[in-house]
């Protein structure tokens, strides 16, 4: 299973959640030069290890572990998953 970040996170991308992910999972990072171009960060569901340290770091409640997912948001997990070719 992985986290999720769904589309809270469009335009507020404040990158709380990268700065205490244990494993670096979560992209792109401000030192990235992708950061600027992606609307929101995505979690790697390969890498994540489903700790769930990101989701009460985030002020906006984006994320979610995968089977909480709300359904109007399921199209996220996907999202997630292809910025990593997943
Ligand atoms: S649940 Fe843990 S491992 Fe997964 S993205 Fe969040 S902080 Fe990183
Ligand atoms: S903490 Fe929330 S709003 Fe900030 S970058 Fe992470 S998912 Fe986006």
């Amino acid at each position: 299973m992985a986290y999720v970040i769904t589309e809270a996170c469009i335009g507020v991308k404040d990158a709380a959640c990268v700065a205490v992910c244990p494993v670096d999972c979560i992209h792109p990072a401000p030192d990235e030069a992708a950061f600027t171009s992606e609307e929101q960060l995505y979690i790697d569901p390969g890498v994540c290890i489903d700790c769930g340290a990101c989701q009460p770091e985030c002020p906006v409640d984006a994320i979610y572990p995968l089977d909480e997912v709300p359904e109007h948001l399921a199209a996220y997990v996907a999202k997630n998953a292809a910025y990593y070719g997943r």
